[in-house]
């Protein structure tokens, strides 16, 4: 696998011999040492023993850990959420991350699956996601599901694109932009979006009471206009907690690679 390869290079071009975190957007079973689910990540996955391999192939100790996980350990430290001992993190990329922080701790969960904020159901009867379900989160948000819904709409309203975006460049900022500036059915599709978004969230926000709520990943920048009023929004689904404060990640996109040598270098749990 040539992305193995890259983490290998990357991992070996560095003058130290501490431990390698890696970061992964799926689930890792640590004790078996398998890749268990990798849902946006092309190739077959499944069953890798990633840890083994890389750490066999640099001779050092390989750490790993959950992409949004690692993004919120990240945060954490020096970022949107240190000093807060509740929140929630919700990584907005191709799919949607997410983690749990409560009483100042990252709830990692049985076999580490804990925090999947992207792969709670907002329809049941809703658009198949990566996962085997259908209708989670992340079908309405992530990057690709905003291209999918996109592509849907377009060909309902008998367009081929959106106002400004060529076909072949339809990507999630591009129908951000193009909804930011009036196309009607990029429109429709963001404001769904966040509606999917606010009951989804609200979701894990009724469960967890958080103080903050931290947005990062490649897409929460872009979202910003359409923010206003969104915590009271997703609290409208969550009655029984206070309104959380909704802000930006700190760290870009670098907060997973930061996590995950944070997490390497000590572990939450
Ligand atoms: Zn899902």
């Amino acid at each position: 696998v040539s992305l193995l390869d890259a983490v290998v290079a990357c991992a070996a071009a560095w003058e130290d011999d501490g431990p390698v975190g890696v970061a992964l957007p799926g689930v890792y079973d640590r004790r078996a040492d398998r890749v268990l689910l990798l849902p946006n990540v092309p190739g077959d996955w499944s069953q890798l023993a990633v840890r083994g391999e890389i750490a066999a192939r640099t001779g050092r100790t390989v750490v790993m850990c959950n992409d949004a996980r690692a993004f919120a350990q990240a945060e954490l430290c020096r970022g949107a959420a240190a000093g807060v001992s509740d929140a929630l993190f919700v990584v907005l990329g191709t799919g949607v991350g997410g983690a749990v922080l409560s009483g100042g701790r990252l709830c990692l969960g049985w076999q580490d699956r804990a925090g999947e904020i992207g792969h709670i159901c907002v329809d049941p009867s809703g658009p198949a996601c990566g996962c085997g379900a259908r209708g989670c989160l992340e079908t309405y948000i992530g990057a690709a599901g905003l291209v999918a819904r996109t592509r849907e709409a377009l060909a309902v309203a008998g367009r081929a694109e959106p106002a400004g975006v060529p076909t072949t460049e339809l990507s999630a900022p591009a129908i951000l932009r193009a909804a930011e500036s009036g196309d009607p059915v990029a429109s429709a599709v963001v404001t769904a979006a966040i509606a999917a978004f606010a009951r989804g969230l609200g979701a894990a926000v009724g469960v967890t009471a958080p103080e903050t709520v931290v947005l990062g990943g490649g897409l929460a920048a872009g979202l910003t206009p359409w923010l206003d009023g969104f915590a009271a929004t997703v609290q409208a689904y969550a009655r029984l907690a206070a309104i959380p404060t909704v802000v930006l990640a700190r760290h870009g996109r670098y907060a997973g690679a930061i996590g995950a040598a944070l997490w390497a270098e000590r572990p939450p749990v």
